[in-house]
């Protein structure tokens, strides 16, 4: 598979793509740049700014500290997978891909969704291939909520979901997942559940509280939307990364919750290419109708080449089995090495994410102790106050393991010293 000795640098590539201003550009008073726009700008995100994930990774950069903040491996993707890219570029893949992407790339998902969860995907009609899991999530939340919908969604939140339903007119409904194994309270839920609720999204297993979803939340899901017309969105983007023999318990395993999802996926995390933003939804044909219709207007197609490549290699399914085994052990290394820190871990049953209490160390902010632990400990990590509408902060930072050993070393030598 592939050769952790093989370090491309990434790191430094990551450096060199985020270069500080200066180095690429001299400001003196004499520059003029474009003057501002005259007219009144009415933002249609007035309360958001840049997302946390670039505000940590640049801050890592800055100040050389080891960045466990942002989700993405450090370590290089399968050199088979770029020998394929190359192949499919040379093959001549490199015009627009068919608008709801590859069909032999959907026919192997269609295969392994059913393999998986015992579901079937017509290919044709039911899978469409994305830019990303994030264009998914924003194309199906676009496609479904109008103005003054109702969204359900949980905090601690993927940062994208609620940015997606306000700029469709949607209302975002916070529900809060109970700490600290981060579970629903689905008698909350069924009593939020109103004429105007729209959609529910749920992430399992979960970013970032890595909590996992259980077969008998499905079915409380499923007791709670019967005889309505919400939609279910579920992020099922890290499926395979559960731990402790646990099984992901998709929606599609329950066909009364599948005829009403949409199921989003992204190759990013299972091929470890965040880079590349390719991933898929699957979801019943009259869903899909209406997702295709503004994913063509807004991306039409994805990358062609990646995605023959991307076929071809998860012909072999041994290029994503492992990976339970394989970020488990990272998962296991990384709380080995931290025990005696006055870090303390609260449970991860999936994600490649570790949340950590630093209840023990100090009463500071979770984003002012993020910054300070960046800076002067030389570890980035992600505070978890960030994820809520109104930030709760339980004193919980948020560290990827998804990291080459020797990084997880260097960084657990650092938190012990804290
Ligand atoms: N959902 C969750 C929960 C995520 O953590 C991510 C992370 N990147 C995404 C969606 C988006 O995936 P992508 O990078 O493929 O857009
Ligand atoms: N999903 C990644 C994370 O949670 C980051 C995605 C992004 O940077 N937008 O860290």
């Amino acid at each position: 598979m592939f050769d952790l000795e093989l370090n491309l640098g990434v790191v430094e590539n990551f450096r060199k793509a985020n270069p500080p201003l200066s180095s690429i550009l001299v400001l003196s008073k004499e520059n003029v740049f474009m003057p501002k726009f005259q007219g009144v700008v009415h933002s249609k995100l007035p309360n958001t700014g840049t997302t946390i994930f670039t505000v940590m990774s640049k801050l890592a950069s800055e100040v050389g500290a080891i960045n466990l903040s942002q989700g993405f491996p450090d370590f290089p993707c399968s050199e088979e997978l770029i020998s394929l890219v190359n192949q499919s570029m040379r093959k001549g893949f490199n015009q627009y891909a068919p608008m709801p992407g590859l069909l032999e790339l959907r026919e192997t998902i269609a295969e392994k969704i059913q393999n998986a969860y015992s579901a079937v995907y017509h290919p044709e009609t039911e899978i469409t291939i994305t830019s990303g899991g994030t264009q998914a999530l924003y194309t199906a939340i676009a496609a479904m909520v109008k103005e003054g919908d109702e969204v359900i969604l949980f905090e601690p939140a993927y940062d994208s979901y609620a940015a997606a339903v306000e700029l469709s007119g949607g209302i975002p409904i916070y529900i809060q997942l109970k700490a600290p194994d981060f579970h629903i309270d689905w008698n909350e839920v069924k009593k939020m559940i109103r004429q105007k609720t729209k959609m529910i999204i749920i992430n399992t297993p979960h970013n970032p509280a890595s909590a996992v979803l259980s077969a008998q939340d499905m079915l409380q899901l499923e007791k709670i939307t019967k005889n309505t017309d919400i939609v279910i969105l579920s992020d099922e983007v890290y499926e395979h990364l559960i731990f402790d023999g646990l099984e992901h318990q998709s929606v599609m395993r329950f066909p009364k919750l599948a005829e009403r999802s949409f199921v989003v996926f992204s190759f990013g995390k299972t091929l470890h290419v965040t880079g590349w933003k390719m991933g898929y939804i699957v979801g019943p044909e009259n869903l899909m109708k209406e997702f295709r219709k503004v994913h063509q207007f807004t991306v039409f197609s994805a990358n062609h080449p990646f995605q023959w490549a991307i076929n071809e290699f998860l012909k072999n399914k041994e290029n994503y089995n492992y990976l339970p085994r394989f970020f488990q052990e990272k998962r296991d290394l990384f709380l080995q090495l931290t025990k005696g820190s006055r870090f303390k871990p609260l449970e991860c049953k999936g994600s490649y994410f570790q949340l950590m209490t630093y209840k023990e160390i100090t009463e500071e902010k979770d984003t002012d102790f993020a910054v300070r632990l960046t800076k002067e400990y030389g570890v980035a990590s992600i505070p978890i106050s960030v994820f809520y509408h109104k930030p709760v902060d339980n004193n919980l930072l948020r560290f990827c393991f998804a990291k080459q050993n020797e990084t997880l070393e260097k960084a657990a030598e650092k938190l012990c010293r804290v």
